[in-house]
């Protein structure tokens, strides 16, 4: 079966063909950092970090680039308000960002591009010129530069708007804008007092980007004109992925995006997250009450990325017990398999039907559903003692691929690689019948605080308490 995407531009689910297999050239708009992110965001990265595996698993080779914006309206009035130059205020914020994927266990991108380099401003200062000389983009009489809608017939189609229904009504200055205002929305900025010290040189006197033209610009600049898949939430479709469009289309003359691809919105407690409303969360709000990387990333990674999610603390709950029987089921797997080296051919081993279900539109859901299928066969099998230690290898191999997607190894900490080790070399004794050997590790593990008991699927570790 090939590997098949809703394409957010045709409303359909369409079979993946990128442009120059096995190269995907892959564009996700990343993080505003004038705040820490919140898990809204983190789940539009879980499911791009899942997207990206899936295609790698698959064979394919994934250039993915994901854009910082570090100037646009909203960094630049905190960063104000805050009384802090731009760039150490954004500092923070990016810095944590990093630190934030690295909790999810989100892969990095191969670019992280920031607005503010020099090389990005002197591209999108490109852009802008291309467009005005074929008078696509005007200076206004603010001194501003706007990209001439009526100059592009396709604005609204990635958004599904009837522009002669909706009809333009002048210019929009703000990076973010209703359909109701929608109009020649702003590529370049002429300074203003309300951007202090914040402002680059460029034809049209000083100024500063605007949002929309920073990712045509990041993009071009790594990528080329024409990128394979774009990603990001769904806020992103309007204003913003509309205007990506135009504006990049409108200088090369050439197809921009293959695929492109939206996740839904996240609410909290079944309602829309605010701050307002009180159920607005960082990352850092979440670990700071117990919970782990993990088990966030097991609640974000787990409903299909077209559907809403509704996140609650029963959720996180539900994830925490998921992972339990994982781990026991693992640890279980891997106990029987310390007997043998072989591996079997065992058909749940043989299984393809995770990936076989990831293929169609990331279908998450129905992956996880026959990840838990064949635990609980699995586990029903050794119960019955009809699962042989090659069985167990086979399985352990088959879980380790899977694994690669999901990413939702135990936490270091739960069994250290000394104790896991420790661990193993007992049950090599204990298959060796070395009883005396067996015992003295027995002892070793309990001195540094594990339990072992010998049940009758092998051993079983906990925490001494
Ligand atoms: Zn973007």
């Amino acid at each position: 079966m090939p590997i098949r995407f809703f394409n957010t531009l045709s409303r359909e689910i369409e079979d993946f063909t990128p442009i120059a297999p096995p190269l995907v050239k892959m564009y996700t708009c990343g993080p505003t950092v004038y705040n820490f992110a919140h898990i809204g965001n983190f789940r539009a990265y879980i499911f791009e970090d899942l997207l990206q595996r899936h295609l790698e698993g698959r064979g394919y080779q994934v250039h993915r680039v994901m854009n910082i914006t570090d100037v646009d309206d909203k960094t630049i009035r905190n960063s104000r308000a805050a009384a802090q130059p731009l760039d150490q205020f954004t500092r923070t914020f990016k810095d944590s960002f990093f630190e934030d994927l690295r909790t999810l266990r989100i892969q990095p991108a191969a670019d992280f591009p920031a607005a503010t380099e020099p090389r990005y401003i002197e591209r999108m200062i490109e852009m802008i010129q291309q467009l005005e000389h074929h008078g696509i983009a005007y200076q206004a009489d603010d001194r501003s530069l706007y990209f001439r809608l009526s100059r592009f017939p396709d604005y609204g189609k990635l958004a599904h708007l009837d522009l002669d229904k909706l009809r333009p009504t002048g210019r929009v200055r703000n990076d973010d804008y209703e359909k109701e205002n929608i109009g020649d929305f702003a590529l370049w900025k002429a300074w203003d007092q309300a951007d202090g010290d914040i402002a680059w040189d460029s034809p049209w006197g000083r100024g500063r980007p605007g949002w929309h033209i920073e990712c045509s610009a990041m993009a071009n600049a790594i990528l080329g004109p024409e990128l394979d898949i774009h990603c990001g939430g769904v806020d992103n479709i309007f204003p913003h992925h509309e205007a990506e469009i135009a504006q990049s289309e409108s200088c090369t003359g050439k197809k921009f995006v293959r695929y492109w691809l939206h996740c839904a919105h996240l609410m909290v407690q079944g309602q829309k997250m605010a701050k307002s409303a009180g159920n607005f969360y960082t990352l850092r709000d979440l670990t700071a009450q117990g919970w782990t990387g993990r088990e966030i990333r097991h609640t974000l990674i787990s409903v299909n990325y077209r559907l809403p999610l509704n996140f609650t603390f029963d959720g996180l709950t539900a994830a925490r017990a998921a992972l339990a029987r994982i781990d026991e089921w693992a640890t279980r797997l891997t106990t029987l398999a310390a007997a043998e080296n072989r591996a079997s051919l065992h058909p749940l081993a043989t299984s393809t039907l995770f990936q076989d279900a990831l293929d169609d539109d990331l279908n998450i859901s129905g992956a996880l559903g026959h990840l838990f299928d064949t635990l609980r066969e699995s586990n029903r099998l050794m119960d019955q003692g009809a699962f042989t230690p090659a069985d167990a290898r086979a399985l352990i191999n088959w879980w380790r691929n899977i694994n690669q997607l999901l990413a939702l190894d135990p936490d270091p900490s739960a069994i250290p690689d000394n104790i896991q080790s420790l661990l193993e070399a007992r049950a090599h004794a204990r298959a060796q019948k070395d009883w005396l050997a067996s015992d003295t590790l027995r002892d070793t593990l309990l001195a540094q605080g594990w339990e072992v008991k010998d049940t009758k699927d092998g051993q079983r570790l906990t925490p001494r308490p």
